[in-house]
């Protein structure tokens, strides 16, 4: 594919992803919360694992059409707000998001019911959310978030301020907006006016900051 020599000269190599310009101002890394952010309810407030999918039925536009609820072991319905699986559906399947990464900040005491929703959430036909979310770029414990982003921090080499986080709690979004990171305050959840005014933003910080 021609490059325009505009495009090219303002791109590190970092910024090229299989022959592919990933916009130079989009984060290097998107953190999400999980309770409330992502998904509903919180975990504290289900019966935990196990979860499984239950086949539930609706007609779509070619008749009938099959899609998954997950429960957890009281058959409690918990899954994700409908923008926030917009989002991640975009995040899985959309090429401009290559090479950025993608992880989780999340202080809640269920550590291991997080860990088997992330497995049974399913995104797209081909991907859960742990696919979306390795392992170790899943941070998973309680205490203080600045403590969680410390660790991604570390483990990925990205610095604070090329990251973008989006949480449903105020105190976290300040808390870790110290360390520079980009914060966005998503009070109803993740929304899509909330993630493209957050890319926004942190696009003109950039732009402003001038790296
Ligand atoms: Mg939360």
């Amino acid at each position: 594919m021609a490059m325009l020599p505009s495009l090219a000269s303002a791109a590190s190599p970092s910024d090229t992803v299989d022959g592919l310009m990933r916009p130079a101002t989009l984060p290097r890394a998107i953190i999400f919360d999980l309770d409330a952010t992502l998904w509903s309810p919180e975990l504290f407030e289900i019966a935990g694992r196990p979860f499984r999918r239950v086949l539930t039925k609706g007609r779509g536009k070619k008749g009938l059409t099959a899609a998954h609820t997950v429960v957890d072991r009281r058959g409690t319905p918990i899954g994700l707000f409908s923008d926030a699986r917009h989002v991640l559906e975009e995040l899985a399947t959309d090429r401009r998001w290559e090479g950025v990464v993608l992880g989780l900040a999340s202080r809640t005491d269920c550590v291991e019911d997080a860990h088997e929703l992330l497995e049974v959430i399913q995104i797209t036909p081909t991907h859960t959310m742990a696919d979306l979310f390795p392992r170790h770029v899943r941070q998973i414990f309680p205490g203080s978030k600045r403590a969680h982003f410390q660790r991604l921090h570390e483990i990925t080499g990205i610095p604070y301020r090329e990251m973008a986080f989006w949480d449903d709690w105020d105190l976290n979004c300040r808390d870790v907006s110290r360390l520079g990171v980009y914060c966005c305050h998503v009070p109803e959840g993740l929304t899509l006016s909330r993630w493209e005014k957050a890319l926004d933003g942190f696009a003109r910080r950039k732009e402003e900051e001038g790296w």
